[in-house]
């Protein structure tokens, strides 16, 4: 069966914040007067709220365990203004897009908040970008959960067997596309996670606007 629908992640897949995130986190902090938070912690319990509309439930749960009396919105509020306004495309990634769209139904899912999500969206001018931009807070479940990537099949149209999905995180990512029947190349870089074997191929980030084409070509 030949490939007629492509979709990618976001975050680390085709954008990336120009400070790293744990500064980014440590900025928003110290902004409210918040206590220290590690990038696990906030990873942890971000894992928790896949579906939310914002991310203040997951800073109340990291707040929750301590004796701060920091308003959660605030931090989630600071938090969200420094990773967007640090937020970049790789390049090129427009023009890939809009040339994958001549060929195929072309997609974009994203884990996180509603409100997160969408203003990295705005902020990268992407609104208009994808036949389909799905963000799991307006969704029954996040990746890897089978019910986000039906959501971007339906988005698509097209069936999981001729579907690529393509991104950096093993779990969310490669096995949560792989599990729902789609192909799924995984995205590496200087840091990225290892390559995890159930990837059906591996792109190298920087590479993606000159092997794409070729390498959806070759998994038909
Ligand atoms: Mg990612």
């Amino acid at each position: 069966m030949s490939i007629r629908g492509v979709a990618f992640d976001l975050d680390y897949t085709l954008a990336v914040t120009t400070r790293d995130r744990d500064t980014i986190l440590q900025a928003a902090v110290d902004a409210v007067d918040g206590p220290q938070i590690s990038r696990e912690e906030y990873l942890r319990a971000h894992r928790q709220h896949l579906t939310r509309e914002s991310r203040e439930p997951v800073f109340a749960d990291i707040l929750d365990g301590t004796a701060s009396d920091v308003d959660p919105k605030s931090m989630a509020t600071a938090y969200r203004e420094g990773i967007t306004d640090s937020l970049e495309p790789l390049d090129g990634i427009e023009a890939l897009v809009t040339d994958l769209r001549s060929r195929y139904r072309v997609g974009l899912l994203t884990n996180g908040s509603v409100l997160a999500q969408r203003s990295k969206i705005e902020h990268l001018g992407w609104e208009e970008l994808f036949d389909t931009t799905l963000v799991t807070g307006e969704l029954p479940a996040g990746k890897p959960d089978a019910a986000a990537f039906e959501a971007l099949l339906d988005g698509l149209g097209t069936t999981a067997e001729e579907t690529v999905y393509i991104g950096d995180t093993p779990l969310d990512d490669i096995e949560g596309a792989t599990a729902s029947g789609l192909y799924a190349i995984q995205v590496l870089f200087d840091g990225s996670p290892d390559r995890d074997p159930r990837a059906d191929a591996y792109i190298e980030r920087d590479r993606l606007t000159q092997d794409l084409p070729g390498l959806l070509d070759s998994l038909a």
